[in-house]
């Protein structure tokens, strides 16, 4: 085996009570956590199974054949998703991103989709519905899924060379049918399409100009992530981490660009735009520029945890609540409670801190609660 440090544990982490408070907390869309943040962004992972391997991700020593994966009674139901995302929404949630695991494996998802597509904010807008993929079974479904209110999606790929990305997935699945996803995406009308590329260094570097290459022109947003510490099974080390200052600095060597505003408050990718009008590219600095100060981002795990940061340690029962027959406002309440006592900033104490790579400490696994 390689030098990577597999740690075999359950990545599942503790879960907390959700609490209701005696005096209730009314869903008023200002909800704000310690550090004045507000609720603005749901993630909610649907599944925590997938198709691909990816190291970084699920590693195929600790996800092999005899992972327990959650019982289907375990997992929220559509109805169960729908009224949580509603609550959320009165709290302030402008944003919901399904993800997963591959969020396309659960069944009949484009039910969901439009069950969500349904929810207005407390301005009465169109909640944004995104979703992120990993494109293996996209070309597909991107049509029912545009059909059912879909309006954007996210689609991973990780570099353009068959053999680096067969690779870089452990499952053996080609470029070509992701690309055909794009492709089948951007004909149902998805839009914007944005493709994320998650850069280790040794790994796949060299792809990130053909990426760029690939991608520049077509009206798809390329983004690149930074290597995360997240979880504890992918092995992280810091030297494996490609800093986007310097993807930036190798862009700028073939194709001179220039910075973008954000377009939203907490918006996690620095946005590029290339000087000849061909687009724009988004880095998404995880591990080198803490984001925390603006992070509006709030987790639903495929099993109705809510987790407030990528990197936490513990979750909150809200299916329990759910399932114990509690009110809205006791539901909403709870939520509230919960997101007023927020605290986390990981990244950005992780640069106080000496790196760490998760071994022997529970934090929760990408894949169960969704990037
Ligand atoms: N399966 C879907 C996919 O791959 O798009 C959705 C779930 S996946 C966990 C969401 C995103 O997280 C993907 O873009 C993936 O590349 C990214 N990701 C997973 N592990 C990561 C890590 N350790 N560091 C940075 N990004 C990671
Ligand atoms: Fe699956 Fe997405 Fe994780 Fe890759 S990054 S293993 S596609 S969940
Ligand atoms: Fe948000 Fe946690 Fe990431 Fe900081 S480390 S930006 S709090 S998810």
């Amino acid at each position: 085996m390689s030098e990577r440090a597999i740690p075999q544990v359950d990545p599942r982490t503790p879960v907390l009570p959700a609490r209701v408070p005696s005096i209730p907390i009314v869903a008023s869309g200002r909800l704000q956590d310690t550090f004045a943040r507000p609720l603005r962004d749901l993630r909610i992972s649907v599944t925590d199974r997938c198709n691909f391997r990816c190291s970084y991700c699920m590693p195929k020593e600790v996800f092999g054949k005899d992972y327990p994966y959650l019982p289907h009674a375990s997992l929220l139901s559509f109805e169960e998703i729908t009224r949580l995302a509603r609550l959320f929404v009165a709290h302030g949630v402008h944003k919901i991103r399904l993800t997963g695991g591959e969020p396309l494996l659960r069944k009949n998802i484009e039910v969901l989709v439009e069950q969500l597509s349904q929810l207005r904010t407390v301005e009465g807008e169109p909640v944004e519905l995104a979703l992120t993929t990993n494109g293996s079974v996209l070309a597909r479904k991107a049509q029912a899924l545009r059909d059912a209110g879909l309006r954007r999606v996210t689609v991973s790929l990780d570099g353009l060379d068959d053999a680096v990305f067969r690779r870089m997935n452990d499952v053996d699945f080609p470029v070509a049918q992701v690309l055909d996803g794009i492709a089948a995406a951007r004909a149902a009308g998805l839009d914007p399409i944005k493709v994320n590329m998650v850069v280790q260094r040794g790994t796949n570097e060299q792809e990130i100009l053909p990426m760029a290459r690939h991608f520049r022109g077509s009206g798809i947003v390329l983004r690149f992530i930074e290597y995360m510490d997240v979880g504890a099974t992918n092995g992280w080390r810091m030297d494996q981490v490609l800093p986007s200052a310097e993807v930036v600095k190798l862009l700028q060597q073939h194709f001179p660009l220039r910075p973008l505003d954000p377009t939203a408050p907490g918006e996690t990718a620095e946005r590029w735009a290339y000087e000849d009008g061909a687009g724009e590219i988004g880095v998404i600095s995880s591990v080198t520029r803490a984001f925390c100060s603006s992070c509006n981002r709030a987790r639903l795990s495929t099993e109705g945890r809510l987790y407030l940061c990528l990197f936490a340690e513990q979750g909150y029962d809200l299916r329990a609540l759910l399932r114990g027959g509690a009110s809205d406002d006791d539901i909403a309440s709870a939520i509230g409670l919960i997101w007023q006592g927020r605290t986390d900033r990981y990244s950005q104490l992780r640069g106080q801190q000496a790196p760490d790579t998760g071994g022997g400490r529970r934090r929760v696994e990408m894949s169960y609660i969704g990037g």
